[in-house]
């Protein structure tokens, strides 16, 4: 910001970074890129920025006639490609500054893959483990009314996140076209496949971890069969990519969720695993691995690494402990900017967030394409056009990183942030 206006705006504004904050990763994360920008780099500001912050109440009965109140936030972080596109997270330790975050990764991840959307990321600070499935359809309901004037098939595109679902997708559509009166599918991506989702969402995002993964090992002649891999998560994207590495001969050492840590040098069964985690709700206490303490999941002895649980994870400590030569974030924010550093100068590469991950978002793109068509494809064209979407992004990402002497992030972060600027200055400040 330039001085006038910083003056001008006065005061500490909440746009103002913490430096240990999500949101200070994101900005950290654009300096970086902001030197290669050339002629566009004065409008990286706006990237500081983000378009519109809802902050709501969510007050519901509780099973017992209580009322409770939960605090609830949609961001929309840019929406100068498209409409706003993100999950909506459902955890205790939501804060704005987390979902400004993941609003600004989604902006980035968008135009990182060139799909035709802004970035933007919602979510309620709630557990919803202590919730009945009762109480947990209200919170939904009430969240999804209150950000209502701002979502909408061309305006922004809420999906799944962490403790999110399809079940938690079918109420938010429901509950949309109860207060507009529309038949509207396309309001969110990751709904069931009978009420107009897509075959392979569910999957996708594990399956874009896997597909990177397996090209990010080809470019540093790493064998897929046999490579030890560390998961930290085993949600969504850990349990699916999980699989798909140890369905190609990996062997997967390691895993850790919010419960507990195992490992097995030998390789987890991971069929077993879903299957116990399924029965007892986490990893731990899993007969075919070795209980171990959670810290101690960073030493294990791997070639790749896999956070895919939450952000801020790969710390400067850990980032110095690792024995991974690759890093495949399928967490969004999972590293650091001290980690980074400390990777890069290890020479560890890191797959970015905004590439290794961004297969969940291409087929909820997908999906919205196909809502809008009111034509469905097969789960192999799906997979088909997500491994071409993904790789030719990753390629890119790749030359780039090459042609710029800087790490894979930067690199995704310079073609991203020339897309969206570019979009931007073409556009023009409105008024
Ligand atoms: P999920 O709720 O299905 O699973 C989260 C997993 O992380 C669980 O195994 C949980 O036990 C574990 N976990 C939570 N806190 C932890 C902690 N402190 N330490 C260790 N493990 C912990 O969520 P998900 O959908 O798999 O999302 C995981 C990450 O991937 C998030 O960062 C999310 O933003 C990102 N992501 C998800 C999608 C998607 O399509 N679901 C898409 C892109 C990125």
């Amino acid at each position: 910001m330039n001085e006038r206006a910083s003056v001008l705006n006065g005061g500490v504004s909440y746009v103002r970074p913490s430096a240990t904050s999500p949101w200070g990763t994101f900005i950290a994360q654009v300096e970086r890129a902001a030197p290669f920008l050339g002629p566009l780099s004065y409008l990286t500001e706006t990237l500081r920025w983000p378009k519109r912050v809802l902050i709501v109440d969510v007050p519901i009965e509780m099973d017992d006639g209580s009322i409770g109140h939960f605090e609830g936030y949609r961001v929309q972080h840019n929406l100068s490609r498209g409409p706003g596109k993100g999950g909506v997270r459902f955890h205790p330790a939501v804060t704005l500054e987390e979902v400004m975050a993941l609003a600004g990764w989604m902006t980035v991840k968008n135009a990182a893959i060139n799909l035709p959307f802004g970035g933007a990321k919602g979510g309620v600070r709630i557990d919803p483990k202590a919730l009945s499935s009762k109480e947990l359809e209200r919170v939904t309901r009430r969240y999804t009314s209150e950000i209502g004037p701002i979502i909408g098939p061309q305006k922004d595109i809420p999906a799944p996140d962490v403790n999110t679902d399809a079940q938690i997708m079918a109420w938010m559509m429901d509950t949309y076209d109860m207060n507009t009166g529309l038949a509207s599918t396309g309001v969110v991506t990751g709904k069931p496949v009978h009420l107009g989702g897509s075959l392979g969402r569910v999957k996708a995002t594990g399956r874009g971890v896997f597909v990177v993964g397996c090209a990010a090992m080809r470019r540093l002649a790493m064998p897929v069969e046999g490579a030890r891999v560390a998961i930290q998560g085993f949600g969504n994207v850990g349990s699916v990519a999980a699989d798909l590495f140890a369905g190609a001969g990996a062997r997967i050492v390691a895993i850790q969720d919010s419960g507990g840590a195992i490992a097995n040098a030998n390789g987890l069964s991971i069929a077993e695993l879903a299957a116990h985690r399924h029965r007892e709700g986490g990893v731990s206490g899993f007969p075919g691995g070795e209980t171990i303490e959670r810290e101690a999941f960073w030493d294990i002895p791997c070639d790749v690494l896999i956070p895919a649980a939450l952000e801020g994870q790969l710390t400067a400590a850990r980032a110095a402990r690792t024995t991974a030569r690759l890093v495949l974030e399928g967490a969004n924010g999972p590293t650091v900017p001290e980690a980074d550093d400390i990777l890069a100068s290890r020479g560890i590469t890191v797959a970015p967030d905004v590439i290794c991950n961004a297969g969940g978002v291409t087929v909820s793109y997908f999906e919205w394409v196909q809502d809008f068509a009111s034509y469905f494809w097969t789960e192999d064209e799906i997979n088909d056009r997500l491994a071409r979407i993904v790789l030719d992004a990753f390629e890119h990402v790749w030359e780039m990183a090459a042609k710029r002497n800087v790490p894979l992030r930067t690199a995704a972060f310079i073609l991203a942030c020339e897309r969206i600027l570019k979009a931007h200055a073409e556009r023009g400040l409105y008024p």
